[in-house]
């Protein structure tokens, strides 16, 4: 039925009534105000003007999984896609569809509960950014798979531009505000500690244009630092060339392969930072990122090594 009513507002020229579309369409006027809700949800801007009735006013600029695909110079990373209009998270459907192929992308206009870490929330508005996971499944030990998290931080960099950083372990940033979050989940079996699939997923913030009060301080976009639209299926075919090689080098060779480029990359290094885990808090200078990807701390009580985990790390003076 939605379709049919996009058909009819699609060759109106001009206004149609709610009266009108719901004879045409043998549908109560509450029902036609339902799914005319139900289309604005999916980006459609529909004009309503009392005594007047509907206009569409503009389209959504939806992802394109051709497009995507085309654009594409991988052999297994992203070449199976599987798109959704709206979801709860795109971390949480690989995971429910975990038997699908090693390099599947689970792609989505909007998530409505988007997930940070620690099961913070990450803010993804319709058609505002990049949410999306990949269902991997890496032959490495159980302990690396938190490398994966540092390698999709390399690739997203290297293919946002605008001076992004790394805030190490697992934000983009740009200037002092994240740009990107990435959330990598795996599934092991106890027993034997083999790894069943591992999900990591990157949320980019493109084109949004505003965030909410909370969020201003810390998050910024693509739009928000070049004053431009960008194309999201463009910068997530970069970012899925760029992941394919470094994830294939960190799965044969370790972190240590690619840690001269995160360290080039890493904004947290050489500078005074606070580690928070769980209740326990301590400060120091962050000076090196070890073979396995692990933050080097000079803190008072002498050099830690702090691995991504569950910590946060914290700017002395800010985020970064
Ligand atoms: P942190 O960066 O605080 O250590 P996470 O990496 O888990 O935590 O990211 C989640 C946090 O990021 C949220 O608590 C919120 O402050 C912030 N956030 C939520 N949505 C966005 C977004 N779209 N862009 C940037 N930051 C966001």
């Amino acid at each position: 039925m939605r379709e049919r009513i996009l058909k009819v507002l699609k060759e109106t020229d001009g206004y149609i009534s709610g009266e009108k579309i719901s004879s045409m369409l043998g549908i109560s006027r509450a029902a036609v105000w339902k799914h005319i809700k139900a289309l604005r949800e999916e980006g459609y801007e529909i004009l309503s003007v009392t005594n007047k009735g509907y206009r569409l006013s503009a389209e959504p600029e939806n992802i394109s999984v051709d497009r995507i695909k085309d654009a594409l110079d991988t052999k297994r990373i992203g070449r199976n896609i599987v798109y959704m209009s709206r979801l709860d998270s795109t971390n949480e459907e690989a995971k429910r569809r975990a038997d699908m192929s090693d390099g599947t992308l689970f792609i989505a206009e909007r998530q409505e509960s988007g997930k940070g870490r620690l099961g913070r929330q990450w803010e993804s508005p319709r058609g505002g950014g990049i949410w999306m996971s990949l269902l991997l499944k890496p032959d490495m030990p159980l302990g690396s798979v938190s490398e994966i998290t540092l390698a999709a931080g390399l690739a997203v960099c290297r293919a946002v531009g605008c001076g992004a950083m790394i805030k190490w372990p697992n934000d983009i940033v740009v200037g002092s505000r994240k740009i990107c979050g990435i959330l990598t989940e795996m599934s092991a079996e106890p027993d034997t500690g083999s790894i069943n699939y591992v999900v990591c997923g990157m949320g980019v913030n493109v084109n949004i244009k505003s965030f909410p009060e909370e969020l201003l301080v810390k998050a910024t976009s693509l739009f928000i630092e070049t004053g431009e639209k960008h194309d999201r299926d463009m910068i997530a075919a970069r970012i899925l060339n760029e992941f394919e090689p470094v994830y294939e080098l960190l799965c044969r060779k370790g972190f240590g392969a690619i840690r001269e480029e995160y360290a080039r990359m890493c904004i947290t290094l050489d500078k005074e930072v606070r580690v928070i885990y769980r209740k326990n808090e301590t400060t120091g200078r962050a000076v090196g990122i070890d073979e396995n990807g692990a933050l080097l701390v000079d803190a008072k009580e002498g050099r830690i090594s702090v691995s991504s985990g569950e910590v946060s790390v914290r700017g002395m003076y800010g985020y970064v």
